[in-house]
């Protein structure tokens, strides 16, 4: 079974929701949702970004917006930001919650820090962790959190999930919309940059608009990567990205890696989940030709997104295997897409 590094899940998001039951969500696992302990083991999932994400406060119109995304055309108005004071006991509960992980699976799970652990869990099977925050709500102008977060593991940053934060904006989940939907970078969000590079925190431009794609271009001595998002030339939705992204991100030796949401899949933008292989490939075409073999990976956003049902969760990514072989990708390619893209593009963004 070829192993797969996936570029982005929210598991940790239903251990936070749910923290006294973490043992049966995850360990002993319940079926439910796209992860858990034995399934991952079962598809050979060798790991992924694993996302500290905060939630928004409900708000009474969210099922009428998740109704609406069924539908297109759409525009979801974006939540409020969450001031730092707010934002850093999820944070750091998420955060616990990964290292509970690791504790728990008794060496099955492993939070790497640089890329010869990465390779070793996938020379040896180890689940490997990176962690990741979706959104740098946690992080306080000073930067200080950002260093302290590091020093606890951090190797993935998105300054923000669509949601806006004191560094920049994100796109509102809206189809069909270009990514171009508003401001760049504060000053905070550039100094951000500068302290990510530094580190050798990889900077995930998912979920950024345009202008914040820009400002990061212009400014990160780091390959351009965006860990969950598809090519916005055949599905016109705010949270891909265009041939001109992708050729900037090519530029630079960068990488995407290819989201299962329907949403993001469909050329129509709907979200149901009778969606068969077809589009994935389609997107995987286009961001093989736009970007090169070296530079596409898979980004799940598995337990956050309606996959199509033909997929459903992590136990499906054999069955996507096969319908790359049955596509014609050979053995090399497959191999790429699975894991070596994303062992490289970490090497070379941590630095070793
Ligand atoms: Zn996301």
């Amino acid at each position: 079974m070829t192993p797969v590094f996936d570029g982005h899940n929210d598991l940790l998001l239903r251990l936070l929701l749910d923290p006294a039951r973490r043992d049966q969500i995850f360990l002993t696992g319940e079926g439910k949702g796209h992860l858990d302990l034995p399934r991952m083991k079962a598809a050979g999932f060798a790991g992924g970004f694993f996302a500290i994400y905060l939630p928004s406060p409900p708000d009474p119109d969210d099922a009428a917006h998740h109704k609406s995304m069924e539908t297109p055309p759409y525009r979801l108005p974006l939540p409020e930001a969450i001031p730092f004071d707010q934002a850093v006991p999820p944070a750091l509960a998420a955060m616990g919650h990964l290292m509970w992980m690791e504790r728990a699976s008794g060496g099955a799970v492993k939070i790497v820090r640089d890329a010869d652990a990465l390779d070793a869990c996938l020379a040896d099977g180890t689940i490997a962790a990176v962690m990741h925050m979706e959104g740098a709500e946690a992080i306080d102008e000073s930067l200080d959190a950002l260093h302290v977060f590091h020093a606890a593991g951090l190797r993935s940053l998105g300054p923000v999930w669509s949601r806006p934060t004191i560094f920049g904006h994100g796109v509102p989940f809206a189809y069909p919309s270009s990514p171009d939907t508003g401001p760049g970078l504060t000053d905070a969000g550039k100094r951000l940059v500068r302290d990510c590079n530094a580190l050798g925190v990889m900077l995930d431009l998912s979920h950024l608009n345009e202008a914040g794609f820009n400002d990061v271009a212009a400014l990160s001595d780091a390959p351009l990567v965006a860990t969950h998002s598809n090519a916005h030339a055949v599905t016109p939705s705010s949270r891909n990205l265009t041939d001109r992204q992708l050729a900037m991100i090519r530029e630079t030796g960068g990488m995407v890696g290819l989201n299962f949401s329907v949403s993001f899949l469909r050329p129509d933008g709907q979200r149901i989940a009778q969606t068969g292989w077809d589009v994935m490939l389609r997107h995987l075409d286009h961001l093989i030709e736009a970007l090169g073999e070296d530079h596409v990976g898979l980004g799940s956003d598995y337990d956050g997104c309606l996959t199509p049902e033909i997929l459903g969760d992590v136990t499906g990514l054999p069955h996507l295997l096969d319908a790359l072989s049955r596509h014609g990708y050979d053995r090399a390619l497959i191999e790429k897409l699975a894991h070596r893209n994303w062992q490289s593009v970490l090497r070379r963004t941590w630095r070793g």
